[in-house]
């Protein structure tokens, strides 16, 4: 079956829900192939304090429930599946989900990022209760607490000296002995006396029933065991774009992210764009995925009337 759209967006967290709130508004009646685990990385998270609007918070999978009625209401038409193929060769685009071939006169590509874990059962069962993959979103939770960052690269410092305004203590634990972050970032980190470092040690299991005591550890050098008594950690090993789908067919840059040209979401395929964290991973935050959702909207309208208006 072959279903022809004006635009066809992909993925539907803060980016590819409000690109379709603008599409819809503009009667490019948009599809939205929202993924089986639709909403994004808001769905992961308890309390929102910082989407402007909603001065006493928000719940991340309430905002996204909010974010869905807004595209319907305007006729977004939102499909809860994944696309499994795409193909920009052609005009217009296609994108497949399952047996159906969605072919759009203009794509939105929204498909976000997922943060790395560390893959223990613990860490699952406490994120948004403790542990947080976003110093910005969950640092204030953490005022006069001892914390813990994991990970040794930028983002892992970034993090900890963010978290030392808040935290009482913050423990950068880290898998081996040298810090992959740049020097100036090391540098900064060494010079702040809030944090502390914890070499060659991984997390073994996040303590705590209900909100996170604790975190065992065992020292990747010796096996050695123990435990650190802390309220919250954050998971700092990186993030992977959701890109797989598009490899071979628009250019990434060496992380895999989407290449956009400047101040702009067009990508390196005349008529698709890409808006949020598939194309950032600087600001990663809801307001900035949900502002590029936008400016992909603008831009796919006015690249369809070029093109109708020769
Ligand atoms: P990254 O550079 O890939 O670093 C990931 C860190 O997590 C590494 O230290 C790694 O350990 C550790 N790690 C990975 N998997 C792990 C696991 N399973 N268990 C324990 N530790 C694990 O990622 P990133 O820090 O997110 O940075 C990504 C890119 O963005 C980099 O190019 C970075 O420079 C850039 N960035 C820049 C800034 C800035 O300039 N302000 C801020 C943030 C990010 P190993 O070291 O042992 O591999």
């Amino acid at each position: 079956m072959t279903e022809h759209r004006k635009v066809v967006i992909v993925g539907s967290g803060p980016a590819g829900l409000t690109a379709a709130v603008y599409a819809a508004r503009a009667l490019l009646e948009p599809v939205v192939i929202e993924g089986i685990e639709a909403g994004g990385q808001l769905m992961l998270t308890t309390d929102v304090e910082n989407y402007p609007g909603f001065p006493d918070g928000i719940m991340g999978p309430d905002l996204m429930a909010k974010l869905r009625e807004q595209a319907q209401r305007f006729g977004a038409e939102l499909i809860t599946a994944d696309a499994d193929r795409v193909d920009f060769s052609e005009h217009p685009f296609g994108v497949w989900v399952g047996s159906t071939e969605y072919r759009g006169d203009a794509l939105i590509l929204s498909t976000g990022a997922s943060a790395r874990m560390l893959g223990l059962e613990s860490e699952q069962r406490l994120l948004a209760h403790g542990v947080s993959t976003c110093a910005t979103c969950d640092g204030f939770f953490f005022r006069d607490k001892q914390i813990a960052v994991v990970g040794g690269g930028d983002s892992a410092i970034e993090e900890a000296l963010f978290l030392t305004k808040f935290a009482t203590k913050v423990t950068v634990i880290h898998r081996r002995d040298e810090l992959r972050a740049s020097k100036i970032m090391q540098e900064r980190a060494f010079a702040n006396d809030k944090i502390e470092f914890l070499w060659n040690s991984g997390v073994e299991e996040v303590l705590g029933e209900h909100t996170v005591e604790g975190v065992r550890l065992v020292d990747t050098v010796t096996g050695a065991e123990s435990t650190l008594e802390l309220a919250g950690v954050f998971v700092a090993i990186g993030h992977n774009p959701n890109t797989d789908l598009y490899k071979g067919q628009l250019d990434l840059d060496d992380g895999g992210y989407v290449i956009t040209a400047p101040d702009s979401t067009a990508t390196s395929v005349d008529g698709v764009f890409a808006a949020g964290d598939v194309q950032d991973h600087v600001f990663r935050q809801a307001i900035t995925a949900a502002g590029s959702g936008c400016m992909a909207a603008i831009e796919a309208e006015r690249w369809l009337a070029a093109k109708e208006h020769g």
